[in-house]
């Protein structure tokens, strides 16, 4: 086993237009060899940098959307091609497609699968319709423990977990309701655990021009617990800190330790 460290981003030494992007990997529940707790620690940073606008193009992509077949038969093209390549995947794994068992499985997956890739359909614009509210407000708002479902862009098995929110308003606030949706319209993409958190942490930022974003995520990731390390309590946080949560340690400090509360 490897212990990984290196030094956190120099987050006082930047503007708002860098993020902070650290990872931590441990295991909740340690081999009994390893007393009292086995720690994997791997921290890494990465800079992305340049004008704002740049930023948002960077972690917010606009992809092209497969939609299920409507009424009239629109996109069933696309649709039929799915439930092709889900035919052949089961064909691979040595199964029999068209057993009873297994016969309507490539359509129900390809559903499935436009389900679990549904925040593709959304947009920034839409979601923020009107739910930006003025407010003489400027002390931290925390969000936490909002649950969230995302497939691993690599395996596209689900990663699953909570991710925290705390924002500075400066004199704009939220609907906590449109939190939660900018979460689900990322996390129901093909996705890593490190895009999703810079892109929530931006999408807020741009939302309510705030003095400070942090976003905390921890998550289980099914290809780590079903193939890599093989067990079961897992787990990966990642944190994006911005403007006043990157600059002043304090602010940040206070941020995770209500959220350890
Ligand atoms: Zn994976």
């Amino acid at each position: 086993m490897h212990i990984l460290t290196s030094s956190p981003p120099p987050c006082g030494l930047y503007s708002q237009a860098w993020l902070g992007v650290s990872v931590l990997v441990f295991r909740t529940a340690p081999p009994a060899e390893f007393s009292p707790l086995f720690r994997i620690f791997a921290m890494s940073s990465s800079r992305i940098a340049s004008n704002e606008q740049q930023l948002m193009d960077t972690v917010i992509p606009h992809s092209p959307v497969v939609k299920k077949p409507s009424d009239d038969g629109e996109n069933g093209n696309q649709f039929e091609d799915m439930m092709t390549a889900y035919r052949s995947i089961i064909k691979h794994t040595g199964d029999d497609v068209e057993r009873q068992g297994l016969f309507k499985t490539p359509k129900c997956a390809a559903e499935a699968m436009l389900f679990f890739t549904k925040g593709y359909e959304e947009n920034l614009d839409n979601i923020l319709n009107e739910a930006v509210f003025d407010e003489d407000h400027d002390e931290m708002v925390l969000v936490r423990d909002i649950e969230f479902f995302s497939l691993c862009e690599h395996h596209l098995v689900p990663f699953i977990g909570k991710v925290h929110i705390g924002y500075i308003p400066n004199k704009k606030i939220l609907g906590i309701s449109k939190l939660e949706r900018i979460i689900e319209m990322f996390s129901r993409r093909l996705q890593l655990q490190e895009r999703l958190t810079k892109q929530i942490a931006t999408a807020i930022l741009q939302a309510v021009q705030s003095a400070g974003v942090a976003v905390v995520i921890e998550a289980s990731h099914m290809c780590m617990v079903m193939r890599g390390v093989q067990k079961i309590n897992t787990t990966t946080s990642t944190s994006c800190m911005l403007g006043v949560f990157c600059d002043d340690p304090k602010t940040r400090e206070e941020l995770l330790t209500l959220i350890k509360k």
